[in-house]
Parts: structure tokens; C-alpha cells; sequence
């Protein structure tokens, strides 16, 4: 256990922020519903970025989610493939990587 204080409060933090701009997509998307018939085109193009936008912010926070929970139970930090430490420069430039370098380049990931 070295900097995973750091780690956790920068986790916490970034899950605040996805769970702030999830509860906005979902709010331009509710408002969608109201448009206008001629803007239905226009709407529709927007719902997709939405869709996509929205997509990506479930994958992170999934991903913090499992991290935190990880943190939790003691065994944050550990590749999950083949059980080794996760360098800790790899969990600083990407603090919920739950695969070593070696693991997540043999997965084409
Ligand atoms: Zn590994």
C-alpha cells in the first residue's frame, strides 16, 4: 500500500464527475422529447452523440466502480490475469487499470 490514497481520492473524485455529466445527458435527452416536430431531424443526430457520450461515461465509471470496490476488499492494484503487481506508474496514468502491461497487450487491449 503506497500512493493508493492518492489514487482512491482521484477515483472518487472522477466518479463524482461522471455520475455530475451523466445526470446531464440524461437530462438533454428527457428535454428531447418536448422538440419539436421539424427539429426531429436535427434531435435525432444529437441523440446518437448522446448515446455515445453516454456509453463511454458507463464504461469509465464502471471501471472506477470495480477499482473502488477492489481498494475495499485489498486486492486493488493486482493484474487480474495473471495475479501480478500492477507497476504503480501504470496505475497513475490510469488508476482503474485492473490488467498488468504485459496482460492487457497480450489481449489486444
Ligand atoms: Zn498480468
Amino acid at each position: 500500500m503506497t500512493n493508493h490514497a492518492k489514487l482512491q481520492s482521484w477515483l472518487l473524485a472522477r466518479r463524482d464527475e461522471l455520475n455530475a455529466r451523466l445526470g446531464n445527458i440524461k437530462k438533454d435527452a428527457s428535454r428531447k422529447n418536448s422538440a419539436d416536430w421539424s427539429e426531429q431531424a436535427q434531435e435525432r443526430e444529437n441523440d446518437e452523440v448522446i448515446d455515445a457520450l453516454g456509453n463511454e461515461t458507463v464504461i469509465e465509471l464502471n471501471k472506477i466502480n470495480r477499482a473502488l470496490d477492489r481498494m475495499n476488499e485489498g486486492d486493488y492494484g493486482l493484474c487480474l490475469s495473471c495475479g501480478k503487481a500492477i507497476p504503480e506508474q501504470r496505475l497513475e496514468v490510469m488508476p482503474y487499470a485492473d490488467l498488468c502491461i504485459k496482460c492487457a497487450e497480450a489481449q489486444g487491449l
